[in-house]
């Protein structure tokens, strides 16, 4: 058997395929934000992205961009170590330290590299890593990684400080490092980020929280740490530019000593390009942005919410949760499949999220600040209209 026959045999998605429900890889004619895009030809509302301040097709991040882009050319061309730094990457380190409260910041290629850098350039022999077993691919696979220069990683169960604690209480070490996600965006839940916390100086470990999905949404802008009033107590706290920041790229913030020993020894930092100088440029608008916003509460939360109690009203079986992700579960593959590709044919475009991503079958669905009440109410009125399809399915199956 050769190597590839493994791709030859694979056939999951065609099942889906074959079945005319494959719900991956949906290619948008146009920007995949808020209210109006367009999918094969037809109008739809996104309802299943990331961007939760609507800043994609803002004209000061566009227009950053597209300076950056005439001033720097269009690629840093290099790592930053040797001939790809640039001045925009350190104005926007220096404004990203400054904004979530720590003494300096580092960029990476995106927000997978960033936890990937940061996990396996400090994490070692004699080292241990303890994830939330929900934790993002990203963090699990820094671990792996870390893992094979000699670190020793645990999971802890999901949000559980308790378990967390009993864990690190057996262990020898200090020398630990606990990450987790800030907000869980498979599962719409926040990190308890206290009692994280409390837990880890209690034993001397060493937090990360990784605020993909919290920075621009919760405290004022700057996450769930500011969110928990943890500020200065989380060493260290990564996020990517992809959600909130609407380009590309991520970061890692902590003291400096650190910061300074990740630019000399993450891996993914010293052999992969500096970012974009427009990526750069954009990130950096939106940051600015997201601050200047920061007072007011985002739409995303009170479009999550209201559309929450919405499909709960009408019968959807809704997980609980205070983010903009809302869960709706389904029993099987099919039925889930099936409302993606309904609601989809009635204009409404939401993530289909099936095992190994997560638990069981589920609908995501993500607000932002782009879902104002009229686009609400209208995508609202599609999932009523679609109950009698869909959920008598649900009660047969559930
Ligand atoms: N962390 C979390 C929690 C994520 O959800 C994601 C993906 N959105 C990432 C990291 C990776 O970010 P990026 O898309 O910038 O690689």
């Amino acid at each position: 058997m050769d190597l590839l026959e493994k791709c030859r045999a694979y056939d999951r998605a065609d099942e889906a395929r074959d079945a005319g429900l494959y719900p991956f890889y949906p290619a948008f004619q146009g920007p995949a934000e808020g209210g109006q895009a367009v999918l094969d030809g037809a109008e739809v509302c996104v309802l299943g992205g990331n961007s939760y301040r609507a800043l994609s097709l803002h004209a000061q991040v566009i227009g950053a961009a597209q300076d950056a882009l005439a001033l720097y050319g269009t690629s840093a061309t290099g790592s930053r170590l040797l001939n790809g730094n640039l001045d925009l990457h350190e104005e926007l380190e220096a404004d990203l330290a400054g904004f979530f409260g720590y003494e300096a910041a580092l960029i990476f290629g995106t927000g997978y590299m960033t936890n990937l850098g940061v996990v396996s350039a400090l994490a070692g022999r004699g080292d241990h890593v303890y994830l939330d077993e929900k934790a993002h691919a990203s963090l699990v696979d820094g671990a792996r990684l870390a893992k094979s220069s000699g670190a020793v990683v645990h999971q802890f169960a999901h949000i559980d400080t308790e378990d967390l604690a009993r864990q690190l209480a057996a262990g020898s070490t200090t020398s630990v490092l606990v990450a987790t996600d800030g907000v869980f965006s498979m599962e719409g839940d926040l990190a308890p980020v206290a009692e994280l916390v409390a837990v880890c100086e209690k034993f001397g470990a060493t937090l990360l929280v990784d605020d993909a999905h919290g920075v621009g949404v919760f405290g004022r802008g700057r996450g769930v740490i500011e969110q928990a009033g943890m500020q200065g107590r989380v060493p260290l706290m990564t996020l990517t530019f992809s959600t909130s920041l609407a380009s590309q790229g991520g970061a890692v913030l902590a003291d400096a000593k650190t910061v300074d020993f990740l630019r000399h020894t993450s891996r993914p930092q010293l052999f992969s390009a500096g970012l974009s100088p427009a990526d750069t440029a954009a990130a950096h608008a939106a940051l600015r942005e997201v601050r200047r916003r920061a007072e007011a509460e985002p739409d995303a939360l009170s479009a999550a919410e209201f559309l929450r109690r919405a499909l709960d009203a009408v019968g959807y079986d809704v997980a609980a949760s205070a983010s903009p992700v809302i869960l709706v579960r389904f029993p099987d593959q099919l039925s889930l499949l099936s409302a993606q590709r309904l609601l989809l044919e009635h204009g409404v475009y939401t993530n289909a999220l099936l095992p190994p991503a997560c638990e069981g079958y589920q609908l995501r669905i993500t607000c932002t600040d782009a879902h104002t009440p009229h686009v609400l109410e209208a995508a609202i009125g599609v999932f009523a209209a679609l109950r009698e399809d869909l959920l008598p399915r649900y009660r047969q199956m559930a």
